[in-house]
């Protein structure tokens, strides 16, 4: 029976690189039933609502999404509609992958996985400004939250994901030597979910600056990287920096019960429908989603297809350097799935 899966085309970009997925989904085969819902600037015009209801009992019903990137619109209430689903569903890892597909770029080869603590840090949203001699926004202060909890949950699963699939390494970047309560905190939670791992999946703790230089100096000495959420955040950057860029840089969120698929970039506003927009990184988000539902052989088909376009010069999109639109790209890359 096919999975039916929530999607979500979102905003900007997200239309048309959503359309390209699907389209390469049917392609290569996936056995899969879509239920489209709205989010962002596009539900706001629909119902008056970036995150309607229906949206998310769509997702509670069928606990697998595929998103587009959706603007948060000014005034909504929402600090971000991203977040707010994360939060929602307590989506708590984020899972980027970085592999190399086009050849040329600054390394060959690379192949990291990045996971993100996706709920606490400074991402919790528990800020305010301090008012002094008339001035009331004098002084501002954001508050850090990393519990023993949400740290053994996602070192955890860094550690599963890794033995899983066959991987040698973790690598926990911290800053637990100026940081000494949260990071400390941190750094002795992974130090003692590692040792359940002894003789099965290698551990070292990096200081995070440290662990910036290396990813650049000599990305090939790290395999899973994972620390907490802003940290995750910058870097999962960065590393998208060593393979392409943006354009082919992916991202899954885990949860208990729901997964959620999507591209590591935003609406790109300055692009949308001109036809410039690179949809690899929602197509790479979909094979992860492919292999979360037990297509595994559907998401090796479409990523071979992926490798082959992204390999041949004439047929990557402007970012990558090439001369190609989003639907030439499409096109070839049909050719290479079936
Ligand atoms: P948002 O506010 O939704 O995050 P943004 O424009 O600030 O959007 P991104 O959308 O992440 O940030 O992207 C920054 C720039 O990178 C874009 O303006 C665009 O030029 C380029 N870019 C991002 N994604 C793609 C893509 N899939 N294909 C081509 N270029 C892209």
């Amino acid at each position: 029976m096919a999975t039916t899966i929530t999607v979500i085309p979102g905003d900007g970009i997200g239309p048309e690189v959503t359309d390209a997925t699907l389209s390469v989904l049917e392609e290569a085969g996936a056995d899969l039933e879509y239920d489209q819902q709205l989010g962002g600037v596009a539900a706001v015009e629909a119902v008056k609502d970036p995150l309607p209801e229906q949206t998310l009992d769509s997702i509670r019903h069928t606990g697998v999404a595929l998103k587009g990137p959706l603007t948060t619109p000014l005034g909504s209430g929402f600090r971000s509609i991203n977040v707010a689903i994360r939060k929602e569903f307590e989506l708590f890892a984020n899972i980027r992958p970085v592999v190399t597909l086009v050849p040329g770029q600054r390394y060959e080869d690379i192949n990291l996985v990045l996971i993100r603590e996706n709920t606490e840090g400074l991402y919790v949203g528990v800020e305010h400004y301090i008012g002094m001699e008339g001035d009331p926004r004098a002084a501002a202060e954001s508050v850090m939250i990393i519990t023993r909890f949400g740290a053994e949950r996602i070192v955890r699963y860094a550690f599963e994901y890794a033995r899983d699939n066959g991987r040698k390494k973790v690598t926990l970047a911290h800053k637990a030597n100026i940081l000494k309560f949260t990071q400390g905190l941190f750094l002795e939670v992974g130090e003692s979910v590692a040792r359940d791992y002894e003789g099965e999946v290698e551990f070292e703790a990096r200081i995070i600056d440290a662990t910036a230089m290396q990813l650049v100096k000599d990305p090939y000495s790290l395999d899973v990287l994972v620390m907490e959420n802003m940290f995750g955040d910058i870097l999962s950057d960065l590393m998208a920096g060593l393979v392409g860029g943006l354009g082919v840089a992916p991202a899954a969120n885990i949860g208990k019960d729901v997964a959620m698929f999507e591209a590591v970039h935003g609406s790109a506003p300055d692009i949308a429908g001109q036809g410039l927009a690179n949809p690899s990184a929602l197509i790479l988000a979909a094979a992860m989603m492919l292999d979360h539902v037990g297509q595994r052989e559907v998401a090796t088909r479409v990523r071979k297809g992926l490798r082959e376009t992204l390999s041949d010069p004439r047929t990557r999109t402007p970012d990558l350097g090439g001369p190609a639109t989003t639907s030439e790209f499409v096109d070839a890359l049909l050719e290479n799935v079936r």
